[in-house]
């Protein structure tokens, strides 16, 4: 589904990697590329625009690490942008609920929700080892209900019995108490479909959801229908409410843009990919793997991965061997602050440390959030080499310097020299206890 957009960025990112200095003209030309990509592969406009736009400012915003080119560093934001706008961490059908566990199946009709329903029921009964109850509510289609008894039958699971002139709702409270009464853990009910939504399918929908309390609500999407599936899922959602999406026909050469703008259109998850006619045609949707898939450059990515792991090794061990002699400059103190940055701020930073509960209250009085911490950083960038090694040296007229060099004012900078004399202090009467004191052990 996904190989024309795959083969696109692939040329895309090979321009782009091959090179060894990148410009922002290059990275925007290929964000050009990539924005026609992805609206050729039919991804919703507004999801387009807000993926280049994101992937654009942290690619302006990010340092590149010193192993690996600015194209590998691009390709790498590229695909944690893709995993997180297809949901970031897989999602799988919920049974967490008290048996039997209702599962409603909607959609429109010939968008595989009967043979998604025999698959799901399969895959519960042989992976999860869950007995299942499948019922097809679905009145409207004559041979509906004997399809689905006969995919039950070829793969060994259980239907309700049908019963002629039963209203789907009557199916519904039937099929339910059966499960029960059979001891059954789970209980999924295929639902009628039609050509189009209309009126009367919502309220057939919310009236046996009013019956069976589903735990699950899953829409099942033909993926070769496009925006149409994606608009299918935001109507369904706004009136029946669903908590998750089956996608079919992933095996046909659909272009994806359904699977891309599902997410971040509707902000409920794909669960799962229909794959094939089979009954066993039926995949997890692992936003990490779908990304790789599309990019094809999982090299690329782990190798960004691995070298930005060394990096964070590298620094705190340089750290902690500083920390150890008792030493902490202005340099330790930014490479600091940027961490904060990443973990939530100094009290974050500072709730993973024994020991300085003192300090801590006090930074806290001085509320250290993003904005404060981006300001000190700036600071001490303001700073040459040699004030950040020896802040003494720092009188006025070099403290006039720095302030205006970074924007703030002489307070500013007298309150941070304050705030790292304190930390200071306290790395020193750690560095004498015995092994480097707590944050040694920590960081070493
Ligand atoms: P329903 O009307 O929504 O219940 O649709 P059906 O379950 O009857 O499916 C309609 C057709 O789509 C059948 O021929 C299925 O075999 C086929 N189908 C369902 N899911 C898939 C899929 O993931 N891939 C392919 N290739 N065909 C599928």
């Amino acid at each position: 589904m996904f190989d024309s957009l795959s083969e696109r960025l692939s040329g895309i990112f090979d321009k782009l990697t091959r090179r060894g200095a990148l410009s922002e003209a290059d990275v925007n030309e290929a964000m050009r590329e990539v924005r026609r990509a992805l609206i050729e592969a039919d991804v919703a406009l507004d999801v387009v625009r807000s993926f280049t736009d994101k992937v654009r400012s942290r690619a302006v915003g990010a340092e590149v690490i010193r192993s690996v080119t600015p194209g590998q560093m691009v390709v790498k934001i590229v695909h944690d942008q893709l995993v997180e706008m297809l949901g970031s961490e897989a999602e799988t059908i919920d049974l967490n609920a008290p048996a039997p566990v209702p599962i409603m199946m909607v959609g429109l009709q010939g968008s595989g929700k009967t043979t998604t329903t025999a698959k799901i029921a399969r895959r519960l009964k042989e992976r999860d080892k869950r007995k299942v109850l499948i019922a097809s509510l679905d009145v409207r289609r004559p041979a509906a209900q004997e399809q689905l008894r006969v995919l039950g039958e070829q793969n060994g699971i259980d239907s309700l019995p049908i019963v002629a002139g039963q209203s789907p709702t009557d199916i519904a409270t039937r099929a339910l108490q059966a499960a029960r009464l059979g001891g059954y853990d789970v209980v999924i009910l295929d639902t009628a479909g039609r050509t189009h939504i209309d009126e009367p399918l919502m309220v057939e929908m919310a009236d046996i959801k009013a019956i069976a309390k589903p735990h699950e609500i899953l829409l099942v999407a033909d993926s070769l229908t496009g925006q149409d599936a994606v608009n299918l899922a935001r109507s369904f959602d706004e009136r029946v409410g669903i908590t998750g999406i089956v996608l079919t026909r992933t095996d046909g050469d659909g272009r994806g843009g359904a699977a891309l703008s599902m997410r971040a259109v509707t902000g409920k998850p794909i669960k799962l990919l229909g794959t094939g006619e089979k009954s066993d045609a039926l995949e997890d949707f692992h936003p990490g793997r779908i990304a790789n898939r599309i990019l094809g450059m999982g090299d690329i990515v782990s190798l960004v991965e691995k070298a930005a792991q060394n990096i964070d090794m590298e620094q705190a061990k340089k750290a902690a061997e500083k920390m150890r002699k008792g030493i902490f400059d202005l340099d330790d103190l930014a490479q600091q602050l940027r961490q904060m940055e990443k973990i939530g701020g100094m009290s974050g930073m500072l709730g993973m440390m024994p020991g300085v509960g003192k300090i801590k209250k006090q930074l806290e009085g001085a509320n250290l959030d993003d904005r404060v911490i981006k300001r000190q950083v700036a600071i001490i960038g303001s700073m040459t080499k040699e004030e950040r090694r020896n802040p003494d040296v720092l009188k006025a007229s070099r403290k006039k310097r720095i302030a205006s060099g970074s924007g703030t004012k002489v307070e500013d900078v007298n309150r941070l020299l304050k705030m790292h004399r304190q930390m200071a202090d306290m790395m020193k009467a750690m560095g004498k206890q015995k092994g480097g004191g707590m944050l040694g052990k920590m960081m070493g």
